[in-house]
């Protein structure tokens, strides 16, 4: 098992202590007025987390996979939306950092890790979304660069971000092969954004769209060339998969603790909810569910941290973890009652968090079509 280092281990506790007093105070609010967290990145930046994995050599802190999956799943136990957003967000250094030429990356990268601009990745289209290869945004070879057309939709961080890394055909036709990636400025003249994708349990995470039009691209500012962009996504996403497979166990662990505590205090027919055999009977089922996914997801970790193929191991964790979230919240939200859709407890944000866990970076669908593709070469 991948012990993580003291470095690490004070991470996790400033990471508790920044949920606690910055993100508890205001998940409810955010829902309720569907409004982005992007406020929050300066303070996210204090503590290290937007640096988390970028290279030292960078100005990061060059940790651990195991110790990423482990602050999603601190920060979601709060708010699904605040660890998706800061995580995106952090992405794009990480990516900055490890493939963009110097100049780009010396212009972008200390105000992305300082939280003073934030950033999102764009593949998703309306016509596109689980079928990435079908993308229609065109990215056109001009002098001195690329000319950039198209739109996007249902993108984290979209509604409020400085900079985004956006997946782009370079020929006709020549779907997955032909798409690179862009660093993509939203001051430049051609980008225009559109009405955010509004779901008010998770509009911390600011999920919105834009589009391109006759937008011009630098020559350096092509991040990954057509060849090397899918490759490096697929890459990429293995990570993806298991961190959001970590914030669901992040946010059944809360479910589980919020109604545990609900249930020792409420009595019905003269006992605590506690004392009937029937209703602690579900935390438990909880309880052996969220251990399992948490194995999952260490062991999709290790194989991360060890540079392992972890593509069968990263779907098995956020299958089972997403299906667990949504099985398991839903049910210990029931355990409560009327209670337990108040808003003073987070199950109804959590639980419409689960569903979305269930589509980004790979639907249930699409990944057990992935395992499927693992048991026929077996
Ligand atoms: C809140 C939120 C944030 C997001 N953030 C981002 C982001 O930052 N960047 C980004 O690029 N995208 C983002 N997405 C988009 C997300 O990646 C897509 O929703 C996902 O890829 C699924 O695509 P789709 O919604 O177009 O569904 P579709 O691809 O239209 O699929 C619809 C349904 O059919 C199923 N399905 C599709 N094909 C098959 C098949 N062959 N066999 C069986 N079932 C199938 C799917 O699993 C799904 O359940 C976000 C989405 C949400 C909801």
């Amino acid at each position: 098992m991948t012990e993580l280092r003291d470095d690490e281990l004070r991470l996790l506790t400033r990471t508790r202590e920044f949920a606690q007093t910055q993100v508890a105070a205001q998940a409810e609010r955010w829902a309720r007025e569907q409004r982005s967290c992007a406020a929050l990145l300066p303070l996210a930046a204090e503590i290290g987390l937007l640096g988390l994995q970028v290279s030292r050599a960078r100005g990061g802190l060059a940790m651990s996979f195991a110790c990423k999956a482990k602050v999603a799943e601190i920060l979601a136990e709060v708010d699904f939306g605040v660890a998706m957003s800061l995580i995106n967000s952090h992405n794009v250094a990480e990516q900055l950092a490890r493939l963009a030429r110097p100049a780009v990356a010396e212009r972008y990268l200390p105000d992305l890790m300082a939280g003073r601009i934030s950033a999102c990745t764009a593949l998703t289209e309306s016509t596109a979304g689980s079928d990435f290869a079908a993308i229609q945004t065109r990215a056109l070879s001009v002098p001195g660069g690329w000319q950039l057309d198209g739109a996007k939709t249902w993108i984290t961080n979209a509604v409020d971000a400085d900079l985004i890394v956006v997946y782009a055909q370079t020929r006709a036709d020549a779907g997955a092969a032909g798409i690179a990636a862009f660093v993509v400025n939203t001051q430049g003249a051609g980008f225009h954004r559109s009405s955010g994708n509004p779901i008010g349990p998770v509009a911390s995470m600011g999920t919105g769209g834009f589009s391109l039009q006759g937008y011009f691209c630098r020559e350096d500012e092509l991040l990954s060339p057509p060849g090397e962009a899918f490759k490096d996504i697929l890459h990429a996403i293995n990570g993806a998969r298991t961190y959001v497979a970590a914030m669901c166990c992040g946010m059944v662990g809360e479910a589980l603790r919020v109604a545990s505590a609900f249930g020792h205090q409420r009595q019905t027919f003269g006992m605590t909810l506690h004392a009937h055999q029937g209703w602690r009977w579900q935390l438990a089922d909880a309880s052996i569910d969220l251990e399992a996914a948490r194995l999952l997801v260490r062991q999709a970790a290790e194989l991360i941290d060890g540079g392992v193929d972890a593509q069968g191991a990263s779907a098995r964790a956020k299958v089972f973890s997403t299906r667990m979230a949504c099985k398991h919240i839903a049910a210990l939200m029931h355990a409560m009652g009327a209670e337990g859709l108040s808003e003073h407890y987070p199950l109804v944000r959590h639980l419409a968090a689960a569903q979305v866990a269930g589509l980004v970076d790979g639907s249930t669908e699409m990944l057990l079509e992935r395992i499927a593709r693992e048991l026929k070469a077996a």
